[in-house]
């Protein structure tokens, strides 16, 4: 009797289950929606494609001028004695290298918010390159640039990343450890002590990310919502000289700043302070 019951009561959860997602009727996504124009422009328009073909471009002229200049250096972190020391790049992951875009167009669809779906979304390991990474990698090894991946991905997913990359016929080393995760070796979000580390033994010839902390410290990085433009100004020598940054618009520090730095416990407050940060 009590099996036949539960049998009909997961039937009728299926059913449940089903008519919400046939329909969508069920699903809020108000918050996630907000994000559509973001995700697709990301997604589909010619103009990120060309925007990061540029960054790329960019990077590679500069990665010829860092190469000769031994006294080239694009890590705050690296200080003395290094002009001797073989060169490298660094890279973020997400969003610089690898495109998760699918996973943010699933959270629009679903309703759901980071970080649900994300530990699965990088075990799928079916992220694409960013436009122009391939091609600039291939170049900077065949230059014997060692390429660094520096990335808040957590260690779990390690090797799903580590897959990922190599699918996609990026450099991968194994000499040593180039995937740097955040949760290994006591790393936090912070980029700085692995930068520090990479600096030990290399110099550093360009920084690559889509977020301030991917060039400089995390506090620095988490300033208030006006603030943050200032600091983006105080390194104006470095962009696009020895620091190339690609456009996310869908999600980072920015966003964050815009609940100084705390996102509000409920929906609705997230919404009113987007609102409220609008400048008319
Ligand atoms: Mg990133």
């Amino acid at each position: 009797m009590k099996s036949r019951n539960l049998i009909y009561l997961s039937s009728v959860f299926y059913l449940f289950a089903a008519h919400i997602s046939a329909t969508g009727e069920k699903i809020d996504n108000s918050v996630q929606a907000q994000s559509m124009l973001a995700v697709l422009y990301a997604q589909s328009s010619a103009e990120y494609e060309a925007n990061n073909l540029q960054t790329f471009a960019g990077a590679k002229l500069a990665l010829e001028k860092a190469l000769v200049n031994k006294n080239w250096t694009a890590a705050i972190e690296q200080k003395e004695d290094f002009s001797e020391k073989p060169p490298a790049v660094i890279l973020d992951i997400d969003e610089t290298v690898l495109n998760n875009i699918p996973f943010q167009a699933r959270a629009i669809i679903k309703g759901e918010s980071y970080p649900n779906g994300w530990v699965e979304w990088m075990l799928e390991e079916a992220s694409t390159s960013v436009a122009g990474v391939y091609e600039f990698l291939k170049y900077a090894d065949s230059k014997g640039i060692k390429i660094f991946y520096v990335t808040n991905r957590i260690a779990i997913a390690e090797e799903a990343t580590r897959n990922n990359l190599k699918k996609l016929g990026l450099p991968f080393d194994t000499d040593r450890d180039v995937l740097l995760m955040k949760n290994e070796n006591g790393w936090t979000s912070d980029k700085v002590s692995r930068r520090e580390l990479i600096a030990q033994d290399y110099r550093i010839l360009l920084l690559i990310g889509d977020q301030l902390g991917d060039f400089i410290s995390l506090d620095e990085a988490t300033s208030g919502m006006y603030s943050r433009k200032e600091v983006a100004a105080k390194y104006e020598e470095m962009w696009g000289k020895k620091w190339f940054i690609i456009t996310n618009p869908i999600y980072g520090r920015w966003e964050a700043s815009i609940y100084n730095n705390e996102y509000p416990d409920t929906e609705s407050e997230l919404m009113q302070m987007r609102l409220k940060a609008l400048k008319p």
